[in-house]
């Protein structure tokens, strides 16, 4: 599928190939192929207009060297333009406070609690001593889950089974954590199928309560443009740090990335790649644009 890409790319600029100059012409005949390109990337259509008319522009400013040819050229401006699109540097997560409280929210389905047992993994390896609480009320699978993975990873899970208030739950757990010595508390929210109000104001109520240092929106890189109407849903309701994108193991061209990020103007910071509890990295837009790219 990324050779699909890749292929597409290398037929627009094709036409470009063999002529040593950048005209306007051509220019707007490859951009047009790099925007469709895009789009089956699954990137939003908006952003990838607005995305390909930078490149033209950058392109008719630039000199052609004798050793890249146009097409090279623009591969190279359309992989910055991509990167620096994506926040350019990576992100890392905010770790205040005493003890430092991570949010985690998403749909169901998402990715969500196997990436808070992943998270747990990746801070107890720095040496921080970590809790997670399962605060998904509506589901005692969820809960179960998380216990399975905390026991996994080797993370306490804290859980309150009979008590259906996330506000309650999640203010108790970080009394829990500050009476033993747990230096970072990762809250597993509940999600829904679809977005809906009550899931909504809950979160925004359990954001408001513990006032985290971090609020992390995991979404599944595979529903395409369903993701971008997602975040944009979640960030205008609870103002989230940053974005998880998981499932990108699948055959998704990882597309969402861009939109999320130039939608809702927060940084991706990890990326989910599996369902082990290794299979997690921090995101690098550069690697990402690459992988867009083909
Ligand atoms: P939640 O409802 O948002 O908490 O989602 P879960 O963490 O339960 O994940 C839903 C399903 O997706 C589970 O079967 C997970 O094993 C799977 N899953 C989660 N993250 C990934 C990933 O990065 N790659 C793959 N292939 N599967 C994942």
């Amino acid at each position: 599928m990324f050779d699909n890409l890749s292929q597409k790319l290398d037929k627009a600029f094709k036409t470009l190939k063999g002529q040593g100059r950048i005209t306007e012409i051509n220019v707007a005949t490859t951009a047009k192929e790099i925007r469709k390109a895009l789009i089956d990337a699954d990137v939003n259509y908006k952003v990838a207009k607005s995305v390909t008319d930078d490149i033209k522009e950058i392109a008719l400013g630039r000199e052609v060297l004798i050793s890249v040819s146009p097409g090279q050229l623009l591969v190279k401006i359309t992989h910055e333009e991509l990167t620096k699109l994506m926040g350019g540097e990576k992100q890392e997560i905010s770790l205040k406070g005493d003890p430092s409280v991570i949010l985690i929210a998403g749909l169901q389905g998402s990715g969500k609690t196997t990436f808070s047992g992943k998270l747990a993994a990746y801070i107890k390896k720095q040496n921080r001593n970590v809790l997670l609480v399962a605060c998904d009320v509506y589901r005692p699978a969820a809960i179960d889950q998380l216990k399975v993975l905390g026991e996994q990873v080797g993370v306490e899970v804290y859980t309150e089974p009979d008590n259906k208030k996330p506000v309650e739950i999640s203010k108790n757990a970080i009394e829990y954590a500050k009476k033993n010595n747990k230096k970072v508390v990762i809250i597993d929210t509940a999600g829904r199928l679809a977005i809906d109000e009550q899931m909504m104001n809950e979160i925004a109520e359990v954001k408001k309560a513990i006032q985290p240092s971090e609020t992390l929106f995991v979404v599944d890189s595979m529903t395409g443009q369903d993701a971008v109407n997602t975040a944009k849903a979640f960030n205008d309701r609870i103002n989230f740090d940053g974005v998880v994108l998981t499932k990108l193991d699948g055959d998704t061209r990882g597309g969402a990335a861009i939109s999320i990020r130039a939608v809702v103007e927060k940084p991706i910071k990890f990326i989910s790649t599996g369902e082990k509890m290794d299979a997690l990295d921090v995101f690098y837009p550069e690697r990402m644009a690459s992988r867009i790219l083909g």
